[in-house]
Formats: C-alpha cells, structure tokens, sequence
C-alpha cells in the first residue's frame, strides 16, 4: 500500500468523485471509522452544491420548500470543519489513472488543472440525463432536472416577472419526475403539457394501473398527449416558443425534459473500470469494482435484482446512499454489503399517489414467470371515517407457487406508503396465501378492518385456489 505524510503519521489517501448522496455517505462512514492521521479524504465535486437532496427539486419549483439552501442536507463547511473531510466544489475530475494511482482534477474556480494521488478511489458520479438530439433542444427556456443547479435555474424561470413570466409550459416524458415537475408548474399555476411517447405515463407500471394516472393528470387539468413523441422545439430570439409533437405544434414558453437518466461511466470506461449489461459499473455486494481499490455507488452503478436475478439500473437516492454507507463501512475497515433491489418507488401528483414495487407485467414475463394478477379497489381508510380516499392496488404473483412477484398502488392521500408492506413480502418472497395472515394494524382512522393489502391478497389467493382447484 502506498501512502502519504499526514501530519507525521502515515495516512491513507481516498479519493471521492462526485460530492452528492453516494460519495458523501461515502465519505462520512470511512471518517466515522478512520480518523484523519489514518486516512486522508479528499471528495471532488464539479458542481456547486454537495450533499444536497435531487429528490426535493420539483417540491422547490412548486413553492413547498422555502428556497435551494433548504435542500442542501449538509453544507461544506460541516465536513470541512467536523469531519476533516477535503470537500472541493467546482472541481471536475477529468481522468482517472489507474497506474499512475491518481485522478485528473479541473478546478474552475482557478482555473487550474492537476493530479490528485489516491490509495482507494470512490467512483460516485451519478447520471446522466438523456437529452434529445432534436432541433432546437439547446434553446432558452428548455431545462433539465438532475442537479440543484438546474433546480435553481427553473426556480428563476417560473418566480420571473412581467413579460418574461411563463404561461404555458410543455414537460417532455411522463415518468415520475416528469409527473412531479407537472404537478410543480400546475401550483405556479402554468398551463401544463405532459407529452410522452409511450401509451401511458410511468411506463414502469401496467397500462391498467398508468391509464388510472392519465384521468388523474386530466382531471388536474394538465393536456396529455400520450403515444407521439417530440419531434422538435421551435424558439424566436433563441427562446423556446413551442413544442413540435407529430404535425402539431403545442404553445410552450418553457419546457421541462424529463426523460430518463443513465448511469454517468464515461470517466471509469475511459480508465477500463468495467461497466455491465446495463451500463452501470460492475460492482460486487460489498460495491468494489473488479479494479483493486476502486469503489463504486450510487446512479453511476449497475446492481442486482433480487426477483428478476438480472443486472438493473435504477436511478434512486434511496439506493444511492445506502451504497455510499456500504462503501464507506467497507473503507473504514467494517464489514457491510448491498443486497441488491426489488425495485421499489413511489411518487404524487398533486393528490393523486403512486407506488410499485417487485416486477410489473412485462418484467415478470421477460423474467419467464406464468404469473396472475388480482386489482382490487378499496379506501385508505374506514369508509365511513372522515378523509377515506379511493385506491387501487394491484398484484402480481406467481401462478405455480404463489409467490407474490410485484404490486402497483394508483390511489389517494394515505395509499402509496402502503407499498413497503408489499416491498417486505417480495422481498422475502412470501406467497399471496401466507401473506393474507400478516397482523397489519387497523382503527378506522388508518385502514378499514381488512386493509388494502390483505384484501388484495386475499383475492389473488382465491384466484389461485380457482386455479388449481379447476374452480
Ligand atoms: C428531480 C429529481 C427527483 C428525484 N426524486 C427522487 C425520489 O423521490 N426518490 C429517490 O429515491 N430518488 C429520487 N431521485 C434520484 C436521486 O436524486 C438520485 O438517485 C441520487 O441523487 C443519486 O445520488 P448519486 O450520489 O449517485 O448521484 P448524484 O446525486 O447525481 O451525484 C453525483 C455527483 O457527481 C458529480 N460529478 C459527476 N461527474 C463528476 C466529475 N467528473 N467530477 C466531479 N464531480 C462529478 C455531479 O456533479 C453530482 O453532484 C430524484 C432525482 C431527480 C433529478
């Protein structure tokens, strides 16, 4: 192990890239294990925000949260000063060398370049959003959401006054961070678009289940063109002016992309750290890369899912700091791995919920399981308590075994965070039949006497009592 001279001792040297959810939980679990004559960290962030919650910007955009400082989870400065953490923004690794054992470093504030040797390195560099090659995509007033800089930028563009005020506004796909960001310029009060080239909007749930959210949108007032994607963005004086959908062109003096992210691996394919199927970083379960002390977590990595048994990509801060914490546990001389995931989420729009978690449809059938499916309607209370809202919940499961596979919840206040039950039960792979017994709390107020989640159980177990039983 080579290393260097920290204050007379001999200290490791790690080097983080990329200064958000994975690589700074990264960080403070290796620190919370190592102090720093032991171990020297130096985390290089390109941006000019670290450590801060992606997850908040649309609440930001829609005026629910007070401003882009609220969402900075811990400032540089607390690192800096309580953790002897070396936290550089506006620093842009632009090579790693795996011979040379350090990484090339931008610093735009200088505007200076030089290399930062490192003993483990940390590969923490998010993803990348996917922007359309289409004319006119780079005209003002199109944005995109991944980091709080974007945030504050469409912050700005829809708090502007008088003439530049925007009215109309276009969000191109309809995945959950599109639907968040519809509901956002819906509380500005902009007349809303939702333009997505699938059949329905959240393409990561059943038609059944997303057509439930289309008439939600509708009935928020938002226009949904679903089934025709952009073709192209017209703009006068460099602005953004519509959108073109098909032969249509749909009015827009702003334009929010939401279209999917990948795994950001450009710097470790360059230096020949492996990436998978998926494009994501090959790690193992204790999240190390094939390379010797090369770590890798959050969005940039490829993982594991736990009912498919397939390699995955998913792109979520639940995800990305529970690895950034495996990491770091890891550094510091710990023992912690990442399982993998059953590919649980869960979203709003205004006050319309909903949730998936498991394989839907599709994914269950390219994964080669005979399955059936159960949806139930029911209330996220008592029918007669005060506030019962309407849901739908709906499961998957396994026709030969009864294994539940997946679930989908479309409903009102109170029904989404009911998919972490079933998230436990696919989890754990347990059947519809073992599931109808599970001692779920119940008054009035929080459930009627069967919750939604037992009667969804209870159903697709008569069914596949049906089944087998030729009933
Ligand atoms: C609008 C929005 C809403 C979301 N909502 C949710 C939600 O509700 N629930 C959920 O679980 N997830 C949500 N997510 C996803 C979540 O934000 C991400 O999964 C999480 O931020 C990933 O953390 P990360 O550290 O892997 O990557 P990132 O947060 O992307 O951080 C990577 C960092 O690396 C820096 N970087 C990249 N390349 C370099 C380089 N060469 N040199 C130096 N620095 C570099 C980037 O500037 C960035 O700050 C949302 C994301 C967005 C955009």
């Amino acid at each position: 192990m080579t290393a260097c001279e920290t204050g007379g001792t001999m200290a490791e040297r790690l080097v983080v890239i990329g200064g958000d959810a994975a690589g700074m939980s990264a960080a403070s679990q290796a620190r919370n294990r190592r102090g720093p004559d032991d171990l020297r960290i130096v985390a290089l962030e390109k941006g000019f925000h670290a450590s801060y919650s992606a997850c908040g910007i649309p609440y930001l955009v829609g005026g629910e949260v007070g401003g882009v400082e609220d969402l900075v989870v811990r400032r540089p400065e607390v690192f800096r000063d309580e953790q002897a953490i070396d936290l550089r923004l506006r620093s842009e690794v632009t090579e790693i060398d795996l011979d040379r054992r350090a990484v090339a470093v931008h610093d735009h504030e200088e505007g200076r370049d030089y290399w930062e040797p490192f003993d483990q390195l940390v590969v923490a560099t998010g993803a990348l959003p996917s922007r359309p090659g289409l004319p006119g995509a780079d005209a003002a007033g199109v944005y995109g959401v991944q980091t709080l800089d974007d945030g504050a930028a469409l912050l700005r563009a829809v708090e502007a006054d008088g003439a530049e005020r925007p009215r109309a506004a276009t969000v191109v796909g309809g995945g959950y961070i599109g639907l968040e960001m519809a509901e956002a310029l819906v509380r500005r009060g902009l007349s809303v678009t939702l333009v997505e080239a699938g059949e329905q909007p959240m393409g990561t749930l059943d038609p059944d289940m997303g057509a439930l959210i289309a008439d939600a949108l509708r009935r928020l007032g938002v226009e949904v063109l679903l089934g025709e994607g952009v073709t192209g963005f017209s703009a006068s004086g460099g602005r953004v002016d519509a959108v073109c959908v098909g032969n249509r062109s749909v009015r827009a003096d702003l334009v929010v992309l939401g279209l999917g992210a990948r795994p950001n691996t450009a710097l470790a394919d360059a230096a020949g750290i492996p990436v998978g199927e998926t494009s994501g970083i090959r790690t193992d379960r204790r999240m190390r890369t094939p390379v010797e002390g090369v770590w890798a977590a959050g969005d940039c990595v490829e993982t594991f899912h736990l009912v498919s048994h397939r390699p995955v990509a998913i792109a979520l801060g639940t995800h990305a700091n529970k690895q950034g914490r495996v990491v770091g546990i890891n550094i510091g001389g710990g023992y912690a791995s990442f399982p993998g995931v059953v590919g649980t989420a869960v979203s709003k729009i205004c006050e319309y919920e909903v949730a998936r978690t498991g394989l839907n449809e599709a994914e269950a059938a390219a994964a080669g399981f005979e399955f059936v499916t159960e949806t139930v309607a029911s209330t996220t209370r008592a029918h007669y308590y005060p506030g019962a809202r309407e849901m739908r919940t709906k499961m998957i499961a396994d026709r030969r075994t009864g294994r539940l596979l997946g679930a989908q919840i479309v409903g009102q206040e109170g029904a989404a965070k009911r998919i972490d039950t079933l998230a436990l039960a696919v989890w754990h792979g347990m059947t519809v039949e073992e599931m109808t017994g599970l001692d779920l709390a119940y008054a009035p107020p929080f459930a009627p006497v069967w919750d939604p989640v037992l009667i969804a159980a209870r159903k697709t177990a008569e069914r596949l009592e049906r089944l087998h039983t030729g009933g």
